[in-house]
């Protein structure tokens, strides 16, 4: 058995719990065995590896909870790359995969892809010819016929239809499903008005938990969110209030209503921060990239804000920066995570936002998510200034996935 020691400056873990000094985790083969303050009772074993991260921060590996494997995140419009094909689409998500991996991101939930591509990526993973995070998959995201992201793959219609499609996607592998419950950025596609009505959001709720499984649903309106959290939806993605192309309207008595059942919500803050981080480091801006960073700059202040309001109501938000999506990288967890706390979270219950509460909205947290005993050896370090400043989380020192070290830095 191997028996690997860390020893870390200060110990975060990952379940909102105070930091603690000196701390020690014990891990045996792929698993952690315990958690320590101080001394490990009976003394360190002399057949252990010590691993001295006394300079360090360590925490559980990040878990991701919006993502698109099949995007490469610089740039390209979703609806345009997917025209490349399941080969292309297939090697771009090992190649992002394995970026999100090395950042610390040891768990990531895809949100829909082209084909079998993201299932044929966690095979190769498992063979072990391609590294990344451990998956949670829906394989395609179920929409309207000509709905939001029907490019890959997934429409459904009607009550027969959307629950044939999601007995169809488990039986090819899906974790979980995802529902796009308004439009979206796609052309032709409404972000302010639902898709689907509130009887087939009911049914594909009930089928998906009827076969054991987690549903999740894109809203970019209010009445979209109250429809998947009234009807038992475990978590709303972007958790917007569009009330037309490009205006948001925060309604209280909605935020309530949907607050009220204490569903999952990823707030996706990361396609507005990192698109303006593009257009800024331009040399010369056009007219029309002014025009996009006024908007991104009132989006993000206004998705700040409702963030802050829809916790208030009871809505539990997790990390989800929805990686792929135009500019929006691999590695860009910590500034999910910093956003969340720019909302207003606390700098730990931020971090329990991409650690234990993230992997609880997953239905993983028996497996990852916190430095506990028994849990999976999914463990990161990063500098010391990261709890002053969560943008440093991506300061990473070490990245063990499953007792094995993957990255390693002074
Ligand atoms: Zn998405």
């Amino acid at each position: 058995m191997a028996k690997i020691v860390v020893r870390a400056g200060t110990l975060v873990d990952g379940l909102g719990n105070p930091p603690v000094r000196d701390g020690i985790v014990v891990i045996v083969d792929d698993r952690i065995m315990g958690v320590y303050e101080g001394s490990v009772p009976g003394g360190i074993s002399d057949d252990a590896q010590v691993i001295d991260l006394s300079d360090a921060v360590v925490l559980p590996g990040l878990v991701c909870c919006h993502s698109h494997l099949n995007l490469p995140g610089d740039g390209p419009l979703p609806w345009d790359f997917v025209k490349e094909g399941e080969g292309v689409l297939a090697v771009t998500s090992a190649r992002n995969a394995k970026t999100a991996l090395m950042s610390g991101v040891t768990t990531m939930r895809d949100n829909g892809g082209l084909g079998r591509t993201t299932f044929d990526l966690r095979r190769a993973i498992e063979l072990g010819y391609a590294d990344g995070p451990r998956l949670v998959l829906c394989g395609q995201p179920i929409t309207i016929t000509g709905g939001h992201c029907h490019y890959f793959g997934g429409e459904a219609d009607g009550v027969e239809g959307t629950v044939q499609k999601i007995r169809q996607l488990g039986k090819a592998g899906a974790d979980y499903v995802k529902v796009m419950g308004t439009g979206g950025g796609s052309p032709g596609s409404l972000s302010w008005r639902r898709q689907y009505s509130r009887e087939e959001m009911a049914a594909m709720v009930a089928e998906a938990h009827r076969s054991g499984r987690k549903i999740t649903v894109h809203c970019l309106s209010a009445d979209a969110m109250v429809d998947a959290a009234e009807t038992g939806a475990d978590q709303v993605e972007h958790a917007g209030f569009f009330t037309g192309p490009t205006a948001q309207e925060f309604n209280w008595e909605l935020a309530q209503r949907a607050g009220a059942t204490g569903v999952y919500a990823s707030a996706t803050n990361c396609v507005s921060y990192y698109t303006l981080k593009t257009l800024r480091a331009k040399e010369t801006l056009t007219a029309e990239d002014q025009n996009l960073i006024d908007y991104r700059n009132r989006m993000l202040e206004q998705n700040l804000y409702q963030v802050k309001k829809l916790t208030e109501a009871g809505m539990r938000f997790v990390a989800g920066p929805d990686s792929g999506w135009l500019w929006t990288t691999f590695d860009c967890m910590a500034d999910e995570i910093y956003l969340l706390q720019q909302a207003g979270l606390s700098t730990l219950d931020a971090i329990s936002a991409g650690t234990g509460r993230a992997a609880e909205a997953l239905g993983v947290e028996s497996r990852v998510g916190a430095l506990k005993p028994g849990l999976m050896a999914d463990i990161i370090a990063v500098g010391t200034n990261a709890l002053d400043d969560l943008r440093k989380l991506s300061d990473v020192r070490m990245v063990m996935k499953g007792g094995r070290v993957l990255v390693r830095q002074a």
